[in-house]
């Protein structure tokens, strides 16, 4: 029998390093803090340097321990350059938080070859070179690690005019399944989070996008939303869902979708 552990020390992630992808804003935003938070030094990562920087601030100022990296997910070499600066600034890396992602509307007839590509390049290539780039440290760490994606109902459920977001999202789930499989030999854990609607900048900027109007004037706290809930999730709710999968609570999960949707899928 393994020895008892508290809450709180399975919550933990004093002397743990975590990069937190697409933080400056949103759901990622509200991750990094709740992993600084919980210990761990973060990484923030953006390639809205601006908002990166105002994020970590926040988590300064809360005496929380962070860096910033400008970063573009879709380049492959930002994937390497962002490890890199994991390890020279903290020296190791142990949670991946794949939350960088763009979802613009599109219907079939006119999606354009450019935003498939650059849907994908972000969403789906940015994550898994993001894994590869972070599983090398975590392998020549040998202290394992987590990786976790930030999926979306629309992997399970399209909501419409969002064809290249719901491949790339259908994408991330089955890669978060193959790469818990090849990495569990090395202690890493891969799972994913499949958000509903949650209120962030993006989902506002897209909301406001359909009614026409500024994304300023936009709150979806107000907006009924979707699912049994009948509400938008704040993103902490999403950050609280990320941090168990990052924390000593879940060591016996991998390979898993955990969906937070308020009931969405069920309606
Ligand atoms: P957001 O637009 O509010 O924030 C996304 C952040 O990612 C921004 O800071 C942006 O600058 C950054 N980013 C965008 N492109 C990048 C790139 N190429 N490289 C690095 N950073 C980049 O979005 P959000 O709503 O917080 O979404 C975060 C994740 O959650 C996304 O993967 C999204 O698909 C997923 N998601 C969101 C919702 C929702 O309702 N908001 C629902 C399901 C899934």
């Amino acid at each position: 029998m393994t020895h008892y552990r508290t809450i709180a020390d399975l919550l933990d992630l004093h002397g743990k390093v975590a990069v937190v992808t697409g933080a400056g804003k949103g759901i990622g935003r509200s991750t990094a803090l709740r992993l600084a938070e919980a210990g761990a030094a973060v990484v923030i990562s953006d390639i809205d340097e601006s908002a990166a920087h105002e994020a970590a601030t926040l988590i300064t100022q809360s005496n929380g321990t962070v860096a910033v990296i400008h970063a573009d997910i879709s380049l492959v070499a930002d994937s390497e350059r962002i490890a890199r600066f994991a390890i020279e600034n903290f020296g190791r890396l142990d949670i991946l938080v794949n939350n960088a992602g763009i979802f613009p509307a599109a219907p079939l007839l006119e999606m354009s070859e450019a935003l498939w590509d650059k849907v994908i390049d972000i969403n789906l290539k940015g994550a898994v070179f993001a894994a590869q780039a972070a599983a090398k440290r975590m392998i020549a760490g040998g202290h394992g690690g987590r990786i976790i994606n930030v999926a979306s109902i629309d992997a399970l459920f399209p909501t419409g005019n969002l064809t290249a977001y719901d491949a790339s999202k259908g994408g991330l789930v089955m890669i978060t399944r193959s790469l818990a499989k090849e990495l569990g030999q090395y202690g890493i854990l891969v799972n994913a989070v499949a958000p509903g609607g949650v209120n962030t900048p993006g989902a506002r900027q897209g909301a406001a996008a359909i009614m026409g109007v500024s994304a300023d004037t936009v709150d979806l706290s107000q907006f009924p939303v979707r699912g049994v809930l009948g509400r938008a999730a704040d993103p902490d709710e999403m950050a609280r869902v990320v941090l168990f999968l990052a924390s000593d609570l879940s060591t016996y999960v991998t390979g898993s979708l955990i969906v937070a949707d308020g009931g969405y899928l069920i309606v």
